[in-house]
């Protein structure tokens, strides 16, 4: 049988964390962390996450900024409201949610959020900050959901140092800072793409498999190790009948579980890592701001 890596507990243990974190920052400087949650138009997938991140923000404790724009938003007006978020002393983190509409340069926009506040991790400076840094990640603004899904590995109490990790995707959200971070536990790292050659068989040698395509139950058994880690960061929405849907990931669970010494579920696993990863960020925001780190 194998271990069901439970995202949901590890979530809920991380943001217990900070609420006394957050308790300790507010006795001693009056203050709590802020987010500034944007979000343009009304994709209905942005609106769940968008509201399941407000939620868990509020529970620890964070002031949740809200700013909902309109679908018809000009791309000028957004920068110059994000320049706001920037200048704000209250605002700690500023999270857009993606995807932007499709009159709107989303890269241009992210570029716009200083470093300290970005709470997705996704500026250049805390992507090169991840790729240099040596230390401990204690106050470093790390993407969400590979963070989460390392602490979903540390939840293991392995060493992870030697491992043989194989990463499934290149995206620069998931499957690059997802090696890095593997890199920087000292795991032999081997990213794969839709390019690679014979790819059935590198990810077979894994003892570390994380999974980041996009593809439904993609992956079975024929290319996982007896006994390999899995990490499913897929999130797929697919049909069962004309009125239901379900999510699954890029893993074939059912067709591994038992082959797998552990792995993570969909839903339950990595997403709900990814929301208490993005609170994290918000709180090490506030902690560099009042120097406790
Ligand atoms: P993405 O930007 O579309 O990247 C997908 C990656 O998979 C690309 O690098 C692509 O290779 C690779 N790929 C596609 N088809 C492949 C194939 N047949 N064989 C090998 N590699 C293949 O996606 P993403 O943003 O990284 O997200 C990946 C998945 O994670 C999605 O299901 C997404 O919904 C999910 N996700 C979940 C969370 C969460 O919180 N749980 C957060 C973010 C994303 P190329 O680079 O060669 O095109």
């Amino acid at each position: 049988m194998s271990q069901i890596l439970d995202g949901k507990k590890v979530a809920q243990k991380l943001k217990d964390e900070l609420k006394i974190e957050i308790e300790n920052i507010k006795s001693k400087f009056n203050r709590v962390p802020g987010l500034a949650v944007v979000q343009v138009g009304n994709v209905a997938a942005s609106s769940v996450y968008v509201k399941a991140k407000t939620k868990a923000a509020k529970e620890v404790g964070i002031n949740v900024f809200d700013h909902h724009l309109e679908e018809t938003t000009d791309q000028n007006d957004l920068i110059n409201l994000i320049s706001q978020l920037n200048s704000n002393g209250d605002v700690d983190g500023i999270l857009v949610q993606l995807p932007l509409p499709k009159t709107i340069n989303e890269e241009a926009v992210l570029n716009c959020i200083i470093p300290e506040k970005d709470a997705d991790g996704f500026h250049p400076l805390n992507v090169g900050k991840l790729s240099i840094s040596n230390k401990n990640d204690e106050n470093l603004m790390i993407p969400c959901t590979p963070y989460g899904c390392l602490m979903l590995l540390r939840e293991l109490g392995i060493d992870l140092a030697g491992k043989n990790a194989v990463v499934i995707g290149r995206s620069n959200i998931v499957g690059k800072p997802m090696a890095q971070l593997l890199l920087k536990e000292s795991c032999t790292v081997t990213t794969v793409h839709s390019k690679t050659v014979d790819i059935e068989s590198i990810c077979k040698k894994a003892d570390i498999l994380i999974a980041a395509i996009g593809k439904p139950e993609f992956i079975n058994k024929d290319w996982v190790k007896e006994g390999a880690i899995i990490i499913d960061v897929g999130i797929n929405r697919v049909k069962i009948n004309e009125e239901k849907s379900k999510l699954v990931g890029d893993v074939l669970f059912s067709d591994v579980e038992n082959k797998v010494s552990a792995i993570s579920p969909v839903p339950g696993g990595v997403g709900p890592m990814t929301i208490a990863c993005l609170l994290r960020n918000t709180t090490i925001s506030c902690k560099n701001k009042l120097s406790i780190n």
